[in-house]
């Protein structure tokens, strides 16, 4: 491998990422916020590293996985960030979901120091980065994607390289209307079948394989059934990408009735404190309308 390769946010995306970079024969240096997350990926041979910039300061390549928007700029561009300790010709590959046009903003910046930027938002959930088949929307100049890839592969499957810096941020946003859309109607779909008095696990083995099905469905159905709100992907996250959505939809003054009404619910959700259950937890605001309750603990 000659291009060192660091990784900056270790969340629940971020772990099974780094660690397949590791599974790929890269020695990764690794930074995260709450230094204690860095501790099972160092004891599998990862070097941790003090800042984004330190982390930067010795790789050529560094992926990044945090939150939102101002996060990725904290660690790009703040105090200690990836600007302050990459060489020039180093390579970010951003795989946040934030906004398309910040991503622009940022990778002006950074090419300011001649640092390049690809946008490499993923798709797949806690089990895709776990298992390096993430689904990969590629954003950036030709040069710096054909870099970049060898990298993505190590942990995705399906990658697309769409367009120009940006452009994959703009996919990832139409792929959150999907999700949510497959969201919603698996909870409406579990509600019915709990109205209905029907077993939630023979109606989940009934239908899972034929058109009905999803990856959502899949997934998360079963955790529902059992009302396991672990998150593969927390509501709060869900929210954040909801608010790229619409605002990126409203920029382009286009409608978008169903999911303007799912962001609704999962505010409900917000406003009950539930923002760090997962996405699937969506089913709770269909439980408040109906007073049924779907599934039951195991
Ligand atoms: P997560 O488990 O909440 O992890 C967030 C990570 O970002 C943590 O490492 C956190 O550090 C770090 N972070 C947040 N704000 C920061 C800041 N200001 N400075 C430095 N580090 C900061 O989230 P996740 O599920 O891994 O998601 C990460 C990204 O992937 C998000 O953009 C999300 O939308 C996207 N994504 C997630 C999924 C999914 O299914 N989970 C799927 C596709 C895409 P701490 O540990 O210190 O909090």
């Amino acid at each position: 491998m000659s291009e060192r390769v660091g990784f900056v946010g270790l969340g629940i995306m971020g772990q099974g990422m780094a660690r397949n970079l590791m599974k790929a024969g890269y020695t990764v240096h690794v930074w995260n916020r709450t230094a204690s997350k860095m501790a099972p990926l160092a004891a599998e041979g990862a070097h941790a590293a003090a800042s984004p910039a330190d982390v930067a300061a010795q790789c050529d390549i560094v992926v990044t996985c945090v939150s939102d928007t101002p996060d990725v700029e904290a660690v790009l561009l703040g105090e200690a960030g990836i600007i302050h300790g990459a060489k020039p010709g180093a390579l970010v590959i951003d795989c946040s979901t934030i906004s398309p046009q910040a991503t622009r903003d940022f990778a002006a910046k950074l090419s300011e120091k001649s640092i390049r930027m690809v946008d490499a938002p993923v798709s797949g959930g806690s089990e895709g980065a776990a298992r390096g088949t993430l689904t990969i929307m590629v954003g950036g100049a030709d040069e710096d994607v054909e870099r970049a890839k060898p990298v993505l592969q190590a942990m995705g499957k399906t990658i697309t390289h769409i367009g120009e810096i940006g452009s994959g941020q703009v996919v990832k946003a139409v792929n959150q209307v999907l999700v949510v859309g497959n969201c919603l109607a698996m909870c409406e779909a579990l509600l019915l079948a709990q109205a209905g008095g029907v077993d939630l696990q023979k109606t989940f083995d009934a239908i899972s394989q034929g058109a009905a099905g999803s990856w959502m469905f899949t997934n998360r159905a079963p955790q529902i059934i059992r009302r396991d709100w672990r998150p593969g992907f927390t509501i709060a996250l869900q929210q954040k990408d909801l608010r790229l959505v619409l605002d990126a939809a409203d920029e382009l003054g286009v409608p978008l009735p169903g999911t303007s009404l799912i962001f609704q619910l999962y505010r409900t959700l917000e406003a009950r404190n539930l923002g760090l259950e997962g996405n699937h937890a969506l089913v709770k605001a269909l439980e408040y309308l109906s007073g049924i309750q779907v599934g039951a603990e195991s």
